[in-house]
C-alpha cells in the first residue's frame, strides 16, 4: 500500500451523480463498498465532505437577501447533512464511522478533536469531518487540506468528474493533454482551478502531495491507495 492514511475530499458534485441536486443513492453505494476495500486492506480514511449539492453559501442570486456570512452557515449545514447520509451507508456495507463537527451539535456528532480522529483512524473507523472549519469565507477543500494536515495524511485525494488536470479544459478541447504531475506553482501560473486558491497555497506551503482524480471511475480509489498513477498528483516539485 502506498498511501496509509488518506484524506478523501468528497463533493457535493460527486455526491449528486447525475442528479441536479441532492443525492444519488447508487454513488452513495459505490463510494461506501470502495471505501470498504481500502479499510479491509488496511487503510486509514478520513472524509471531508462538501455541500455544493445543496447550499453554497455565495450566489449572485442569494446575495440579496441572504448575505455571505448567513450562507456559508448553510452551507456548512448541508455538509453536516450529506455527513450523516453518507455515514449511513458506510454503516450498511460494515464499516464503523465517527463524524467530527467543526460546528458543535452533540446530539449527532463529536466535537472536531484531532486526538480522537487520529485513535479512530488508528482503530480503523472512517473520520467523517462535516462543517468545513466551521468559519464563514472559507470551502470544504480548505478544510480539506487542513484536516489533512492536522491528521498527517501521507495524501489528499480530491475526487471529481474529470481524470486530472488538462493542459486545456478536456470537455471543450480535444487535443487537451493530462498531467500526470504538476507542482502547484504551474497550476497556480495556469490559473487552473480544481481548488480553491486557499486550499492550494497551504497544500503548497506545507508540503501535502494532492490527487486529483475521476472519482466515478470503479476502483480509482483503491488503485490509488495502492499506488498505481491515475489522475493528476500534484506536489511542491516534480
Ligand atoms: N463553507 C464555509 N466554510 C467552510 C466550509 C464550507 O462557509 O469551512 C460553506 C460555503 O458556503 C460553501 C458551502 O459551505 O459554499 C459548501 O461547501 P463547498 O462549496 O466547499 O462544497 P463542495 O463544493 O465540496 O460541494
Amino acid at each position: 500500500m502506498k498511501y496509509k492514511r488518506s484524506l478523501l475530499k468528497l463533493s457535493g458534485e460527486a455526491l449528486m451523480g447525475k442528479n441536479e441536486f441532492g443525492l444519488d443513492s447508487h454513488r452513495l453505494q459505490q463510494y461506501a463498498q470502495e471505501i470498504k476495500t481500502v479499510i479491509d486492506m488496511g487503510g486509514e480514511v478520513a472524509i471531508v465532505i462538501g455541500g455544493g449539492n445543496i447550499f453554497r453559501g455565495f450566489s449572485k442570486i442569494k446575495k440579496r437577501t441572504i448575505n455571505r456570512v448567513e450562507g456559508d452557515y448553510i452551507g456548512m449545514l448541508a455538509t453536516v447533512m450529506n455527513g450523516i447520509a453518507f455515514q449511513a451507508y458506510l454503516k450498511n456495507v460494515g464499516v464503523s464511522t465517527s463524524i467530527q463537527t467543526a460546528i458543535r451539535m452533540d446530539q449527532i456528532a463529536e466535537p472536531f478533536g484531532i486526538h480522537s480522529a487520529i485513535k479512530n483512524l488508528e482503530k480503523g473507523k472512517v473520520v467523517i469531518f462535516v462543517a468545513g472549519l466551521g468559519n464563514p469565507y472559507f470551502t470544504t477543500d480548505t478544510a480539506a487540506v487542513l484536516r489533512a494536515l492536522e491528521i498527517k495524511a501521507d495524501v489528499l485525494l480530491k475526487g471529481t468528474k474529470v481524470d486530472g488536470i488538462y493542459t486545456r479544459d478536456p470537455e471543450k478541447d480535444k487535443y487537451a493533454k493530462k498531467f500526470k504531475n504538476i507542482s502547484f506553482d504551474m497550476v497556480y501560473q495556469m490559473g487552473i482551478k480544481v481548488m480553491d486558491q486557499t486550499a492550494f497555497i497551504l497544500g503548497n506551503e506545507n508540503n501535502l502531495p494532492i490527487i486529483i482524480f475521476d472519482i466515478n471511475r470503479k476502483e480509482n480509489f483503491k488503485k490509488l491507495i495502492s499506488g498505481e498513477e491515475i489522475g493528476t498528483l500534484v506536489t511542491k516539485n516534480h
